[in-house]
This record gives C-alpha cells, structure tokens and sequence, in this order.
C-alpha cells in the first residue's frame, strides 16, 4: 500500500537550545514504524532514477521494499552489495544532490527520505547483528599497502580483504577514519559508528599502522621494494587555506582543520582530556561550506555566546548542506552574508580583539557561475570577536607526490589517476577520493576506493 503523504516522516531531534550545548547526537533516528510508513512512500519505479543519483548505485527501491515488508536485515543485505558504510552515508551523504534529487516524489511534495531509511537499515542491523564478529577471510598469498585511512581507503580495504589480499593501512594520525574521525563532528556522525566500520575491518583482517606518516618514516617506493605488489594512496585533501590577510597570524585564528582536531579527534570538549582550546565568548568562521557549518556548531556547543558565519555572497549561493544551514540557524548561528573579511584586529598581547569585514553586493555570474561579489566601498565595520576559524577550503598536501618516483599530478594540483580503475602514472600505484579530485564528498571517496581496488586486483592477478 502506498503512502501518499506529501513529506518525509519527520526526523526525531534534540530540542536546538538543548542540543546547541551538548555533543550528542542531533538526530535520533526513525523507530520501525516510521521507518515502514516513510518506505510505503516509494512509489517503486521501474527506471529507478534515485539509484542513477547515487553514486554507488545503491539499489534504492530494492532495499526500499524490503523496509516496507519490515524485512529490515534483507534491506541491509541489499545496500551491503554496492555500499559498505550504509551508516555514515545515510548521515552525511548530500542526499538532495544526489539520490533524493532524483525521486520523483520530489516533485510533487517531498522524495523519499532515501538518507533517513539507509541510516535506519544500518542502525537496525547493528543493534541485532553487531556483536557478531567478521572472521578473516581466506589468504590468497598477494600484498597491497594503503595510505591513508579515511573513506577511500577504508573502502578500498573492504573489497580487497574480501577477496583474500593481505592488507595493510598505513595512517598518519593516531585514530583511523580520515575526515570522518577529526573532521565531522560527533553531534552529525557519532565516532563509536566510524570505530565500529574499522572494527569490522581489522576482524576480516586488515592491520592497521598508525602515527605512520608515509613520504616520512617511508616512501610509496619503499612499499613496493619490500613485498607490496600494489598501493592505494587515498591521503585526502587536509591541507588548510588561509585569506591572507592581515592579522591571519594572531592569537585566536584558527583554521577549520585544526579547530575541528582538536575537538573531535582530541576531544577537547571533553573535561577527561587534557586537549588545549581556549573557551571564546564571540567567534568569526569565515565560509558557507559544510566544514564552516561544523565550526559554527562547535564553537557554540564549545560556550561561544555569538557564532558568527561570515560568508561574501547570499544565502542564494552559499554551498553548504541545507540541512545543516537550517540546523545551526535553530541552534542560534548568526549568519553575516554578502559580507567579506578583511583584516583581523589584535590586542598589543596579540590576542584577536575583533575582524573588519566590507559589506559586498553581487554582480554578474563569474566563472563557476555563480554571481561575483563586489566590495561596497567605505562599507567597512568591525565585528567584536575573540576567535577567528577560518574555513575557505583545503588544498592537497604534496608529500606523496613530492617522494614518489614516476607520479604524475593531474590538472588541478591532484594525484593523476584514472577516473575508471584509480591507476596513476606508476602501473602498481593507484589513487582516488580527495587527493585525486580535492575536496569532495564521503559517497565519492568511497566509490573511488572501490573502483581502486577492482583496479589493484587486476593488476596484481595480472602482473
Ligand atoms: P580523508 O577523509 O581526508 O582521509 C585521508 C586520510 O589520509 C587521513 O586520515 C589522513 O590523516 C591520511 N593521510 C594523509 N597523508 C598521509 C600520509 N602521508 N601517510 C599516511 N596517511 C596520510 N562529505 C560529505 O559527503 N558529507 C558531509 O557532510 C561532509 N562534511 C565534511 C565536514 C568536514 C569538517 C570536512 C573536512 C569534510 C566534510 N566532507 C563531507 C568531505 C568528506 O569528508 C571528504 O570528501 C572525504 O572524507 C574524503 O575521503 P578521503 O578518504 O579521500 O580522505
Ligand atoms: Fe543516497 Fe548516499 Fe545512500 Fe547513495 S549512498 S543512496 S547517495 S544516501
Ligand atoms: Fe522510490 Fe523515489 Fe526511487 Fe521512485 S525515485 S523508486 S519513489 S525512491
């Protein structure tokens, strides 16, 4: 029977003046009933455009029908075949863009809630099937390397210790998980989900090497030279980019990576650690992305009293999730739009005392489309605040390309690697998520992790 209901079911959530003080989840969840209501909404169209948004081509209405049935472990057999972190991606995927995009419902009311129903599968399955152990699989005599333990490489890890490789990740942090550990906050993806993903792992028998920073302690060559037949570089984009402007040097600029590590990897909002960070009364993020979003929301779940987000153009054309925009507005994120900054204020201790901003107004679409900013001139003004995170986006780190011979970067800065296998210029070495394409999506990271691995083991079967 289908349900012709124009919304999605709504999501439980914490009360924003509750939850814009804690650091638990925002969202709880759809209990069983919900969930089946929310799936009865599927209409079960045979060309299946919401599969064609996804990224890994979950088999959306497949898995829809079985939530529908109540057949909620058949549901989760089902994404499992093209997706191996249905809990993360059900959370942080931006489903509007892609899956949800494409549902027809969308066009008359509300898609589907393709997002909430794969969070609730993997949920469910958890919480029944958990504790039940992976067992390694059977060994097929051939060694691969992965750098770097983030959702390319995890995912790329995943299909290959399936078909019996020796595995092992090499990661230069001392937690596994890339961004999905120090980046995105505990409040949107709680870290117990992403341990329990490297859990599964380490069972079926990958290893894990930490605080192992390759190009450093050892190159990709060394790898190769001593009995890996194959490597995945999959090391991210985690560079951070500054305005530079002055006063980016004071005390109290932060960028969004460090901010964000020290809170969510070092758990500095916790009173057990002993992570420095400064509690700050009126805080500045400069950017409208997801990452600028994260740090608004921690800053005030840290104590700030005023959050800031200061971003140059409209709400028209700020990049960010809307959810997590409508979110932070509710948990009391003040939005500074068509503003820039221009300099930050210090006191003679060299503590930051305030951020001039100009206001701006739009002009004509620049190259990426979207309407060019303009100073308005004399506009300027000072924003009164003690920190400033800036969050303008992250450039590649070069170390791997800079200490391996024979690889070559693409046009954008980026490991070059083949949008089809992940093979870059050296045969055995392979690449993708945002060291290949830069700063993108958890969903894409992933896919290119596994179309990575079916590459190595071609390579490797082959060689
Ligand atoms: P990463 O996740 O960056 O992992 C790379 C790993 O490699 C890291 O653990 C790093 O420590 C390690 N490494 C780097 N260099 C070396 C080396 N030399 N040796 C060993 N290890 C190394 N995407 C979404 O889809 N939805 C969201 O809501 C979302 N929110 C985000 C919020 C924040 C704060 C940030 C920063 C990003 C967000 N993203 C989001 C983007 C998404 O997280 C990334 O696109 C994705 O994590 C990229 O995966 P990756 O595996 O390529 O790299
Ligand atoms: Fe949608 Fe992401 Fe799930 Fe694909 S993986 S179906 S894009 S939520
Ligand atoms: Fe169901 Fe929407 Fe996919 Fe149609 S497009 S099958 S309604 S999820």
């Amino acid at each position: 029977m289908i349900n012709f209901v124009e919304n999605k079911n709504p999501m439980p959530s914490q009360d924003p003046n509750v939850r814009n003080k804690n650091f638990v989840e925002v969202t709880s969840g759809y209990t069983d009933k919900m969930a089946i209501n929310e799936a009865m909404r599927c209409l079960q169209c045979r060309d299946k455009p919401c599969t064609g948004g996804c990224p890994v081509l979950v088999k959306i209405p497949e898995f829809i029908a079985q939530v529908a049935k109540g057949e909620f472990e058949e549901a989760f057999q089902i994404i499992g075949t093209t997706n191996s972190l249905p809990a993360v991606c059900g959370r942080v995927c931006p489903q509007e863009n892609q899956c949800e995009g494409e549902c027809v419902r969308g066009k008359d009311g509300e898609p589907v809630a393709i997002g909430r129903l794969e969070r609730f599968v993997a949920d469910w399955h958890r919480d029944h099937f958990g504790d039940i152990k992976d067992q390694p699989t059977k060994a097929n005599g051939h060694k691969a390397a992965i750098v770097g333990s983030g959702p390319a490489g995890l995912a790329c890890a995943g299909d290959l210790i399936v078909e019996g490789y020796d595995v092992t990740v090499f990661e230069s942090l001392h937690k596994e998980g890339g961004v999905l550990a120090y980046g995105i906050p505990e409040f949107r993806l709680p870290k117990s989900i992403v341990q329990m993903e490297v859990d599964k792992l380490a069972d079926k028998g990958v290893k894990f090497v930490k605080d192992a920073v390759v190009g450093k302690i050892f190159s990709v060559d060394e790898l190769l030279n001593e009995g890996y037949e194959s490597v995945f570089v999959g090391t991210g984009a985690g560079l951070p980019r500054f305005m530079n402007m002055p006063g980016e040097n004071l005390l109290g600029v932060y960028s969004a990576n460090e901010y964000l590590t020290r809170i969510n990897l070092m758990k500095a909002y916790k009173a057990e650690y002993d992570t420095p960070i400064k509690v700050n009364k009126n805080v500045a993020v400069i950017g409208g992305g997801n990452v600028a979003m994260d740090s608004a929301r921690c800053a005030k779940r840290m104590g700030a009293e005023n959050v800031y987000i200061v971003y140059r153009r409209s709400m028209d054309e700020i990049p960010a999730r809307k959810e997590e925009i409508e979110h932070a507005i509710e948990e009391g994120i003040i939005f500074k739009l068509l503003n820039n900054p221009v300099q930050v204020i210090g006191d003679d201790k060299k503590y930051v005392t305030g951020l001039e901003c100009v206001e701006m107004e739009l002009g004509e679409p620049d190259a990426s489309g979207r309407r060019r900013p303009i100073e308005k001139k004399g506009s300027n003004f000072v924003l009164d605040v003690d920190a400033v995170i800036v969050s303008i986006g992250t450039n590649l780190n070069k170390l791997i390309l800079e200490t391996t011979e024979n690889l070559e970067a693409n046009k954008n800065g980026g490991i070059g690697a083949s949008d089809d296998d992940g093979v870059t210029s050296n045969p055995a070495v392979f690449a993708g998520g945002d060291a290949v394409t830069g700063a993108a999506t958890v969903i894409l990271a992933m896919g290119a992790g596994k179309k990575a691995a079916a590459g190595m083991i071609s390579y490797m079967e082959n060689k």
